[in-house]
């Protein structure tokens, strides 16, 4: 054990190796910028995040001209959705129907993604990657946040460079500090942000199961039941998977009355559930999604941003928490980048990332706060959930809702700096992995 602490020097350091901060490390050392990124986990494996990518996703990927690199890795393209009540069909979208290029959701899982973000980023020696290593404090002069100060585990700390392995304390001094730490930010916490919406009614309880021969794998389901509302999402692998929306706290009420209850609900609603059900005799299988939303009032301080599920997670209806938290990184690369160009890397410089960001975060924000009301499984509004959806389904100006949740309707305003070489696609289907 080593017990001094070790000191390093970047441009920027990134606490976080989610979408966001993966996509915001390769963007600015693309530009040639010092960069580290730390991440607490020792790689990138996850289960149930960010796997649903709207048609936004795809156009941003094609934006940087990306989407080549991005559809040679494992996927599962989803064209379209078909909502249920009852087990009848109540509504069908077509993702064609709101825009005629990069019209479908692509299922990719995060360590697909965040692997194939790395492998680009590799490409530039001033781009670092710790794994296994945690912020614990910010470092300061006076009010000015100037680096961060780290716990890199013992045993198996992974640095893709295969340099510089070390456990023990660092210091990551740096000009500009993004907090990409996601929804339970420490750097929310230690930078002492305000947050000013915290909103959080319902939640989701995931699980998988083998595609049954009759189930058509290329649709996102969503049923409105008896019992539960469920969404049904293709996993890769022949899977499909399963969130059976809850109120908040119900699960516990649920864990209480036992496994066999809580099947037999799910079977009458889903009767095509039954034969994976027959196997399953704990909880273990379920992994709760707590729906929550948050905006935070002030993403910037001086020398520190906060950005992605920091600084703004949404729900997971409409799966577009990723690609959100995404949009913010290329808005942070733009920001950053004109930045140090200019010199400038002062307070107003980063606000300009919220100044450019508030308005799409706030307009899938409060869409979704209508739609937790039409999915919500309290009681009374649980009868007129379908009723109301399916009334809105043909209302004028749903298909604008509609785009607005799922697409974008202009590439995001960046420096072409940003945009990639064509030819540097991997082979089709290779795998991609830390080595
Ligand atoms: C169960 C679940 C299912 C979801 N499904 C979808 C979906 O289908 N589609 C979709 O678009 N979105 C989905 N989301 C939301 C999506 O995962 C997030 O919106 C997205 O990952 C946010 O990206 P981010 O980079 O901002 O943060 P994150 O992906 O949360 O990444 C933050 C990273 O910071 C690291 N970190 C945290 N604290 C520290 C610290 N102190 N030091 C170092 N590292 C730290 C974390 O380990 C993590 O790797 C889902 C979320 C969950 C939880």
């Amino acid at each position: 054990m080593v017990n001094t602490i070790k000191e390093m020097k970047s441009d920027v350091c990134i606490v976080g190796a989610g979408p966001a901060g993966m996509l915001l490390g390769l963007l600015l050392a693309k530009q040639g910028l010092k960069i580290t990124v730390l991440e607490q986990n020792p790689d990138f494996h996850r289960e149930y995040r960010g796997e649903i990518t709207q048609p936004r996703f795809v156009q941003l990927m094609k934006q940087l001209n990306l989407l080549d690199y991005i559809e040679s890795l494992d996927h599962v393209k989803i064209p379209e959705v078909t909502v249920f009540h009852n087990s009848n069909p109540i509504m069908n979208l077509k993702f064609n129907t709101l825009i005629e290029e990069e019209s479908y959701c692509a299922r990719l899982t995060q360590p697909t993604l965040l692997a194939a973000l790395l492998k680009k980023a590799k490409e530039y020696p001033n781009f670092k990657l710790l794994f296994n290593t945690k912020v614990r404090s910010l470092l300061k002069e006076g009010e000015k946040t100037v680096g961060v100060h780290a716990q890199a585990k013992s045993g198996e700390q992974i640095n893709f460079l295969k340099e510089q392995v070390f456990e023990g304390e660092l210091n990551v001094h740096a000009r500009v500090t993004v907090g990409v730490d996601g929804r339970n930010s420490t750097i929310e916490k230690l930078g002492k942000f305000e947050v000013d919406l915290e909103y959080h009614d319902n939640d989701l309880l995931w699980f998988s199961f083998e595609k049954p021969k009759t189930w058509d794998y290329n649709i996102y389901h969503f049923y409105f039941q008896k019992n539960y509302n469920y969404l049904f999402l293709p996993k890769l692998g022949g899977y499909i998977q399963c969130g059976v929306s809850l109120t908040k706290g119900e699960y516990q009420k649920i864990r209480k009355e036992g496994i066999e209850a809580f099947k037999a609900k799910i079977v009458e609603d889903m009767p095509i559930l039954k034969d994976y059900f027959g196997n399953v005799t704990n909880f273990k299988e379920f992994v709760l999604l707590l729906c929550r939303m948050r905006y935070v009032r002030e993403w910037a301080k001086d020398g520190l941003l906060l950005i992605g599920d920091a600084a703004h997670c949404v729900t997971p209806w409409g799966a577009v928490g990723s690609t959100l938290a995404m949009g913010t990184a290329v808005i942070t690369a733009d920001v950053l980048y004109k930045g140090f160009e200019n010199n400038d890397l002062s307070l107003e410089t980063l606000k300009q990332v919220q100044r450019r960001r508030h308005e799409e975060v706030k307009l899938i924000q409060n869409l979704q706060l209508i739609l937790e009301k039409f999915l919500t499984r309290e009681p009374v509004r649980k009868e007129l959930a379908p009723l109301m959806f399916n009334i809105a389904t043909k209302l004028p100006d749903i298909t604008k809702t509609y785009k607005n949740l799922f697409t974008r309707e202009k590439p995001l305003d960046i420096d072409d700096v940003f945009i990639f070489e064509s030819e540097s696609s991997p082979e089709k289907k290779e795998q991609i992995g830390i080595s």
